[in-house]
């Protein structure tokens, strides 16, 4: 019996697509830079994913950037993240 075979396909296929989106590994972290928790360097997110660990001391716990110094921002800068920085800097009222 080959009847429903193509049925049984794309509903496999789609249950595969669920499954693969479902084990994706979840982004813990939204932003392009992370704060290392042991060495408190900034840690750029795409070195993070490829090195697995902070680059500079090997530690895997990052937290989130919520404050920078003036010398953190010039890094940051210079990493071309501006609109990262930007999100931190008042707003000017229109
Ligand atoms: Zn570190």
């Amino acid at each position: 019996m080959t009847k429903g075979t193509r049925q049984d396909k794309a509903a496999m296929r789609q249950a595969e697509h669920i499954e693969a989106h479902r084990t994706e590994p979840e982004e813990a972290f939204s932003d392009p830079v992370l704060r290392c928790d042991s060495c408190t360097r900034l840690v750029k997110a795409t070195q993070l994913r490829k090195v697995g660990a902070c680059p500079l001391c090997g530690n895997k716990r990052m937290r989130n950037v919520t404050v920078f110094d003036d010398a953190e921002r010039k890094q940051l800068l210079s990493w071309d993240m501006r609109s990262f920085v930007a999100e931190f800097e008042p707003q000017p009222d229109e």
